[in-house]
């Protein structure tokens, strides 16, 4: 980060100074009293059964071995009023970009008492690719929120952290309103690979915030199969449907 964009970065902070989002105590844009408030999933979910249904140690059930992604490791419910509201303070208007931090403690505490952390070690052959968003958005937000979380997990568990490998190659429209098969539609192609030397029997981690119907992680870990990558796992913060 350049020194002007740290110097407006820090007269933001002295002239706005943080309040919690939920109970507004200043401070931190959500305080620690509310972060433990979180319920996390100690759970490993198939991630494409529409009601997610329990896996153990095998990322994915019987009926959903075809797909290209191998598992997901999801840390809370979006379903958490609490959960969506820093999700969207984090990517959305007043984009609170240090709500990075408390969002990589939710996933390294969904690690931390995950059954099935065995999937997720540091090998040799492993590393983390956050899931790219449009130039536009880029543009717009400033920063691609995924690209934080995967960085404070590539810190926390020295795995490395692709950068400019998978790119966003096509304009898609918002998937808010749209149906898990228009979903697909709209992101097939989307993405495509720089170099596929790097990715060539690659153990892949996919970060993103949140995991709704998962056709954005499918298309993603279609295009890094396609280029060689052995294995691709999602981690999401939070995802649609969970209890
Ligand atoms: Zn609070
Ligand atoms: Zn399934």
């Amino acid at each position: 980060m350049n020194l002007l964009k740290k110097c407006k970065e820090k007269i933001v902070e002295t002239l706005f100074p943080a309040w919690c989002l939920n109970c507004h105590k200043e401070g931190m844009a959500l305080c620690s009293d509310c972060l433990s408030l979180i319920e996390i999933n100690p759970w490993q979910h198939c991630p494409f059964c529409p009601k997610p249904k329990r896996v153990i140690n095998k990322g994915k059930c019987g009926s959903h071995q075809h797909f290209a992604l191998d598992g997901l490791f999801s840390a809370v419910s979006y379903q958490d009023p609490l959960v969506k509201k820093i999700i969207r303070a984090f990517k959305y208007q007043p984009f609170l970009k240090n709500l990075d931090q408390q969002l990589i403690q939710i996933i390294l505490a969904h690690f931390q008492i995950s059954e099935n952390k065995i999937l997720f070690h540091s090998q040799d052959n492993s590393c983390l690719i956050a899931i790219p968003i449009s130039k536009s958005k880029l543009k717009r937000r400033g920063y691609n929120q995924s690209s934080l979380l995967a960085k404070g997990l590539s810190t926390f568990y020295q795995i490395p952290i692709l950068e400019n490998i998978l790119i966003k190659t096509k304009e898609t429209k918002s998937q808010v309103s749209l149906s898990k098969e228009e979903r697909k539609e709209n992101l097939a192609g989307a993405f495509s690979i720089t170099s596929s030397e790097i990715i060539k029997n690659k153990i892949i981690f996919l970060v993103d915030d949140v995991f709704t119907t998962g056709a954005t992680m499918e298309e993603a870990a279609k295009t890094l199969k396609r280029a060689g990558a052995k294995k691709v796992f999602g981690i999401a913060v939070a995802r649609e449907g969970l209890n």
